[in-house]
């Protein structure tokens, strides 16, 4: 076994289930990654995850390079040691926020000056300051800086990606330490064309995996699913794909059908905190008055400590109230679905039924509640 190889399993169709090993241990794949923004999947202790079945997860360079400083982390022994979470990690880049946060940001070709959202101050991200800050964090596997431009602008897609690419050679020049995988990143919006000359460019640079960018940002779903197809066409088969910044669970479902591997999202955690669960029948708003006195728990197919020991009407007047219970409730079971939901379609893929399940699961999931 070596580190950051993927063994492929078997496949069916276009999915695939298989392993991809990493110092912190063996990641199981297709796998949702749980979000730990600011070095904690937000309310969560590290003993949940593992309870739950989380394997890698996820960390924010831009907000932990902000605060505490990715300097600190390195001197408390780095990012595993100081969350202490021993099983892998993922890190970004800290492009995507520094898009998507900060007030004031100017780009140019050697990188971008931006304003921290939090005191206004002056900072500066180029490719090898992203990786410098991300060797420090000591995540497993880290990410090369890229821009992530708007998904239908065609003439500023053929400008952005170009630098991405030039930033991919610069990212890999400057990243030293063997026990990180560095993967690249394929971008080019919703056009074809972009898309396979940026697949075939990262490729080329022989990253161990690739992730793709530039999705769910607001593009129809019709041009994501697209898009996976042209990647899934255009990488290599024996490399892992991690689909960026997607966790709604029909899309996790799309995802895999298009040989998709990795996915990472804020969602559950997010949706917790606005009231919402995950159900087999679609989300459900827990605020809603139709729950005051459900004595059913969120989920009856579920198996997680929230389902297990709770009612629908105890979880509701939490929320109601505040009460951090509420939160801790709900974002333990929003997680554990998607673990399930991922545990599940690998078995589905192991056993040739995965289309299937599929099938018979889009069928059921309904956005119902007005969540
Ligand atoms: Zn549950």
């Amino acid at each position: 076994m070596q580190h950051f190889t993927l063994d492929l399993q078997h496949t069916e169709g276009r999915s695939r289930a298989g392993v991809f090993h990493t110092p912190h241990g063996d990641l199981l794949t297709p796998a949702f990654m749980p979000v730990g923004t600011q070095a904690t999947v937000k309310g969560i202790a590290p003993r949940d995850l593992t309870e739950m079945g989380a394997s890698m997860i996820l960390a924010n360079t831009y907000h932990l390079y902000l605060r505490p400083g990715a300097e600190l982390i390195a001197r408390q022994g780095g990012l595993h040691r100081f969350m202490h979470w021993d099983q892998p990690i993922l890190t970004d880049s800290g492009g995507f926020q520094v898009f998507s946060l900060s007030e004031m940001r100017k780009i140019d070709d050697e990188g971008v000056t931006f304003k921290s959202h939090l005191d206004g101050s002056m900072h500066r991200l180029t490719p090898e300051k992203s990786i410098h800050i991300q060797e420090h964090l000591g995540a497993d596997v880290i990410m090369c800086f890229d821009e992530c431009p708007p998904p239908t602008d065609r003439e500023y897609n053929v400008i952005s990606m170009a630098r991405t690419h030039a930033w991919a050679e610069r990212c890999k020049q400057a990243h030293t330490r063997t026990d990180q995988a560095l993967f690249g990143i394929v971008q080019g919006g919703i056009f074809r064309e972009l898309r396979e000359q940026s697949a075939r460019f990262i490729s080329e640079l022989d990253f161990p995996g690739h992730g793709i960018g530039g999705l769910a940002v607001g593009e129809s779903k019709e041009n994501m699913y697209a898009t996976l197809e042209w990647m899934d066409a255009a990488l290599p088969e024996h490399k892992p794909r991690y689909l960026m910044g997607v966790g709604e669970p029909t899309d996790l479902i799309h995802g895999v059908m298009r040989g998709m591997d990795m996915f990472d999202c804020v969602l559950p955690t997010r949706l917790a905190r606005h009231g919402a669960a995950f159900t087999h029948t679609g989300r459900i708003n827990m605020r809603n008055k139709l729950f005051a006195e459900d004595e059913n728990p969120l989920d009856a197919e579920c198996d997680c400590y929230t389902c297990q020991t709770f009612s629908r009407a105890y979880i509701r007047h939490l929320l109601h109230v505040s009460e951090m219970l509420g939160l801790y409730l709900m974002s333990l079971h929003n997680l554990r679905f998607l673990l399930t939901l991922m545990r599940e379609i690998r078995a589905a893929i192991l056993e040739d039924r995965f289309a299937a399940y599929a099938a018979a699961w889009l069928l059921r999931y309904k956005n119902i509640g007005g969540a």
